[in-house]
């Protein structure tokens, strides 16, 4: 449909010679699935005692970004930046850039179980969701991948971002548990923002910010089928889903994301 998209200018080598492109201002990992999971078994199997993170942009990600400096510093911190959303990876095809394909964060993490099931042996917390979804999760996991250990959840209360008391109670939880990997799904932006600012304090060799992965392994949630996601409108099967919550949300989103494609195809300023 696109012609193959090949390395433009703005595409970038950074320090640790990873491959990046950058969209709307992001810059993003130049990887497919393949390639995230093998470079988190890297960070797992052969890390160096930090934790490092995994955001995951999509449309609503690219517009919260324009307009949260606090989002993009918790961007620029993120050990691996991964298109979420057919419509980030279909820019970067328009505009000659070259994301591989979408490396969904809730496609990610079970084909991570995946990968650890096969080989390995994997000790996953569970922070996030509402009340009871993480239990419900963690059985499913055990059925699902033997191999997968889940050494702890908690769903902390709404609000508890701006309690010391609540983020310190996470934090014991995390060093309690000594988990590999801790799969956050509290929402964006407030997953991202929490996780830089106490990352230096997750004792664990990775932190996946990955929305509603744990409703979704729950079975709380539903994904969208297989042709929506494909044809880039699994937002729509989400929206009817959450209509409440989502249909403000998309309907901003829907304003602005055409006017950033447009900046990104015909001229893209940087912010101040
Ligand atoms: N969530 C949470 N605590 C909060 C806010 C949200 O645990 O304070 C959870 C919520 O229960 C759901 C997930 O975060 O499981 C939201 O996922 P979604 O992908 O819908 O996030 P968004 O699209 O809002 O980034």
């Amino acid at each position: 449909m696109f012609p193959h998209p090949s390395l433009s200018d703005s595409d970038i080598m950074d320090n640790k010679t990873q491959l990046k492109t950058q969209l709307f201002g992001i810059d993003i990992d130049v990887l497919n699935m393949e390639g995230a999971i093998s470079r988190l078994r890297d960070w797992i199997e052969n890390g160096d005692q930090r934790c490092r993170y995994v955001v995951t942009p999509n449309v609503d990600h690219a517009v919260l970004f324009q307009e949260n400096s606090q989002l993009r510093e918790a961007y620029e911190g993120a050990g691996m930046v991964l298109a979420d959303g057919h419509p980030i990876v279909w820019t970067s095809m328009i505009s000659g850039k070259r994301l591989p394909e979408r490396v969904a964060g809730s496609e990610l993490v079970p084909e991570l179980f995946d990968s650890f099931n096969k080989q390995g042996k994997l000790r996953v917390f569970l922070l996030g969701a509402a009340e009871g979804v993480g239990a419900t999760a963690a059985e499913n996991m055990k059925r699902t991948w033997p191999n997968v250990e889940t050494v702890g959840v908690f769903s902390p209360p709404m609000g508890f971002e701006k309690s010391d008391e609540q983020c310190e109670l996470i934090l014991d939880k995390l060093a309690e548990a000594q988990a590999d990997v801790v799969i956050v799904g509290l929402g964006a932006p407030k997953q991202e923002l929490w996780v830089s600012k106490y990352v230096d304090r997750i004792p664990a060799s990775a932190a996946l910010c990955v929305g509603a992965t744990i409703d979704f392994l729950a079975g709380e949630k539903k994904r969208a089928p297989v042709w929506m996601q494909r044809s880039g409108i699994e937002w729509v099967h989400r929206m009817c889903s959450e209509p409440k919550r989502l249909v403000k949300r998309y309907a901003r989103d829907a304003w602005i994301f055409p006017q950033l494609v447009c900046r990104q195809l015909f001229g893209w300023k940087q912010h101040a």
